[in-house]
């Protein structure tokens, strides 16, 4: 018996299980299973949202889906909501109350149209658009609980990849989902997606590791465990830490905002990336984190002098 069943067991607490399904690359969802119960956190893009929903179909049979769990508001986390909800009406979608803003306004909603479409474009897939019928069912602010059907989850504010970018823990599971705000695995490299602002990445960071969670669960890359779990954590935030001085060492040396991105990109746009993340989403986050990287460092200046 592995520790994880020794603990399940002694606490009549199943085992949860962690799998990532996608209708498209760069549209991992995960799906986590407890028992007869089952959650899904992020949803993936809306243009192959009718794939993703089969195959959470096909894993889970006749258990039911009961939540959709938002870690934030980009097209490729939210963009499968309305697909799923078909297959399965009575899973309620729970985000940050943040979430529900920006999907209410229609100039997001076309920023993810946009995006839903080049990503169909990159998979050759036709643009199917359900954005507008998006409705979030429960606000869950930083800070609160709520239970689901796999037990209670504590949403955690966590911004710097977006404002309102949020993790959740799980204490029952002793579990911890995580935002972008902390980074992903990108074919093997950790890879920085900070956007909004590096400070509140570096304390999004303070927030997520004061858990020592044995098992945390990475967007678009799944369930990781035990000792692994703290060093993606701690490997994850220097890659933020590299990325921020990247720019800082490339600004001082006297390049423009735009030819930091030229490098950045040569640096950091690889891998699945290039796949998965279309061209122009990647270099309006980062030419945004530029900006931002710089403006803290400067306004962290001026506060010194
Ligand atoms: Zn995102």
């Amino acid at each position: 018996m592995t520790n994880a069943n020794a603990a399940a067991a002694a606490t009549n607490n199943p085992a949860l299980r962690a799998y990532t399904l996608s209708g498209a690359l760069g549209g991992e969802a995960i799906l986590l299973v407890k028992g007869e119960a089952a959650v899904l956190v992020d949803s993936g893009f809306d243009f192959c949202a009718d794939l993703l929903a089969a195959k959470i179909k096909a894993t889970l049979g006749e258990i039911p889906l009961s939540e959709i769990i938002l870690t934030h508001s980009h097209y490729d986390h939210l963009g499968g909501c309305v697909a799923v909800q078909q297959l399965y009406p009575e899973a309620k979608i729970i985000a940050n109350p943040l979430v529900r803003q920006i999907v209410a306004k229609e100039s997001a909603r076309q920023t993810m149209r946009r995006f839903n479409h080049e990503a169909a474009a990159v998979a050759g897939m036709p643009p199917l658009d359900r954005i507008d019928q998006l409705q979030i069912d429960y606000d869950l602010a930083p800070g609160e609980t709520r239970q689901t059907a796999i037990g209670p989850i504590l949403a955690i504010s966590t911004p710097g990849h977006t404002r309102c970018s949020t993790s959740y823990y799980l204490p029952e599971d002793d579990t911890l989902i995580l935002s972008e705000t902390t980074g992903v695995i990108v074919d093997q490299h950790y890879a920085p997606c900070f956007v909004v602002s590096y400070r509140a990445t570096e304390e999004s960071f303070d927030r997520c590791e004061q858990f020592h969670a044995r098992r945390i669960i990475v967007p678009h890359y799944g369930l990781i465990e035990g000792e692994q779990a703290a060093e993606f954590l701690a490997r994850s935030r220097a890659a933020s830490t590299g990325a921020a001085q990247f720019v800082l060492e490339h600004h001082a040396a006297g390049q423009s905002e735009e030819e930091i991105l030229e490098d950045y990109a040569a640096k950091y746009y690889y891998g699945l990336c290039d796949r998965a993340q279309p061209e122009g989403a990647f270099r309006i986050n980062t030419s945004t984190m530029i900006s931002r990287v710089i403006a803290e460092a400067e306004a962290e200046r001026a506060a010194q002098q």
